[in-house]
């Protein structure tokens, strides 16, 4: 008898229309828990999502050695920040992790060995964003690690291979800032609406136009694009998400940005949907 095994890690996950793949600027961690214009938008796209089967996001803040995901079945909600109100750290994402789907997307993923995480859990660049999508918790998240000793045109690649994710209905979400720099924040202007310092302002627009006119290569060589960029991206981890949303994108798709604001004078909050074009 021939052997039916299968060799496809997801055959036994059934097809799905394409799910949408996000961008989120997070921004500050206090947006898990304030009210103000970004949530509310977070929110209202949450209520546009068809329900994933599960969620998979690339966060700023969980940075590694090598490449990893998190394969727990109940991920820990993490506190990872300082000197912020009590409410904060007492905020609990209480959803599941799906060990089987870890397993796969390690198998999926031929760029580079995956390693399967049983430590992490949701860290504040995942859970600050993903409560106001889905504020009841009843979606399985996983987290895939960012490898901080890769160039972006690795992440660019890896990130492809996770294409077929979104036709098995699971969500993608890169959760990060595009101008990200915190050294250089202005604290006493961030009640100030969109304080934003020249430099950022012209990243910020720059980087918009690269995403909506597809230029892949200018994003991927961000350290070459000069000293506006230079200043928003001091280290790379904000940006990164970035490039994995982008290089997801199919030709046939149409990115909507949203929150495309910037406070503190050095923060980007500019989000981005990218979603089959319906209009095609
Ligand atoms: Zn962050």
């Amino acid at each position: 008898m021939k052997s039916e095994i299968s060799n496809n890690p997801l055959s036994s996950l059934s097809n799905t229309d394409r799910m949408p793949v996000l961008f989120l600027g997070h921004g500050s961690p206090m947006n898990a828990i304030e009210e103000n214009e970004f949530v509310a938008a977070f929110r209202q796209l949450g209520k546009e999502l068809a329900k994933p089967y599960a969620i998979l996001c690339v966060s700023a803040h969980w940075e590694t050695k090598g490449t990893f995901v998190t394969a727990m079945q109940n991920p820990r909600t993490i506190h990872d920040f300082g000197g912020f109100p009590k409410a904060l750290y007492e905020v609990q994402y209480a959803t599941s992790g799906n060990p089987e789907l870890a397993s796969a997307i390690k198998q999926l993923i031929t760029k580079t060995d995956v390693g399967l995480d049983m430590e992490w859990g949701l860290d504040h660049g995942t859970w600050s964003v993903v409560k106001h999508l889905f504020p009841n918790a009843d979606v399985p998240v996983l987290q895939l690690s960012i490898d901080y000793s890769k160039p972006a045109q690795f992440h660019y690649e890896l990130a492809k291979e996770l294409s077929i994710l979104r036709s098995k209905g699971i969500l993608i979400i890169g959760s990060g800032n595009m101008v990200h720099n915190l050294g250089l924040v202005a604290w006493n202007k961030l009640e100030e609406k969109s304080y934003a310092y020249d430099w950022a302002t012209e990243a910020n627009n720059k980087m918009k136009a690269y995403i909506l006119n597809n230029d892949y290569q200018k994003l991927i060589e961000y350290q070459l694009q000069g000293e506006s960029f230079k200043l928003s991206i001091p280290t790379p981890e904000h940006y990164l998400p970035l490039i994995y949303a982008q290089a997801l994108k199919e030709e046939d798709e149409q990115i909507t940005l949203f929150n495309d604001k910037i406070v503190g004078g050095s923060l980007s909050m500019t989000s981005l949907k990218i979603m089959p074009n319906l209009l095609a």
